[in-house]
């Protein structure tokens, strides 16, 4: 090759003319082809339907723990309620046994003072008040005067009580067993001495006479 041809195809093609160039411009043959490289998206840990039903999941728990912690909040609020209504307050034994003894002295005394009421009754109603009459008695009175201590008291009113029978004699009293009232055993004449109150004066006088001695309720 002349040294003319060499320089024209140095002009064409400076790499051929350089022998440096043409080695690492020349493709190798068993050279590995770069492959290209893809940006590929991530792919997702989860698909959609998977997140959708972890979501329900999660809703569920949710509502649920809410109804149990309401439940909760009625269960505790019914019992602090429940703390406030009274209760019967727990007896021991022997608070439980006094009571019963209590209950059985209270029924034998009810017992007793009606028997003792009835005793009174009948030694009333068989007392005839006259003085001595009484079993303790050495004799009757032989004028047939009455026992009767009479006392007149400030309104005017004679209220009487038999020394032997404790029988109180006021006005209105219904007639005794023997069919006596109060009139007649105040015309009586008595073996006691009549005592008398000091005497007031009254706006209404009947009401203060009625209201002056106890009456039989
Ligand atoms: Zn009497």
């Amino acid at each position: 090759m002349s040294r003319l041809k060499a320089a024209v195809t140095a002009l064409e093609d400076p790499a051929a003319s350089d022998p440096f160039t043409q080695e690492i411009v020349q493709p190798v043959a068993d050279a590995p082809v770069e492959k290209p490289v893809v940006n590929e998206p991530p792919t997702a840990p989860i698909t959609t339907d998977q997140l959708l039903q972890l979501i329900a999941t999660m809703q569920a728990q949710t509502a649920e723990a809410q109804r149990q912690a309401a439940e909760a909040n009625e269960k505790l609020a019914a019992a602090i309620i429940k703390t406030t209504e009274p209760r019967e307050v727990l007896k021991s034994t022997k608070q439980i046994a006094a009571e019963e003894n209590e209950k059985l002295f209270e029924e034998n005394a009810r017992i007793l003072n009606k028997r003792r009421k009835m005793a009174i009754k009948h030694e009333q109603d068989n007392c005839d008040h006259i003085g001595g009459c009484s079993l303790l008695g050495e004799m009757r009175d032989l004028q047939g005067r009455t026992s009767i201590l009479w006392h007149t008291t400030d309104v005017g009113v004679d209220t009487g009580i038999c020394l032997v029978c404790q029988r109180f004699f006021r006005p209105g009293d219904p007639p005794d067993a023997q069919g006596h009232d109060y009139s007649y055993w105040r015309r009586k004449p008595s073996m006691c001495r009549i005592s008398k109150a000091g005497v007031r004066t009254f706006l209404d006088p009947v009401r203060a006479m009625e209201e002056s001695y106890l009456h039989d309720s």
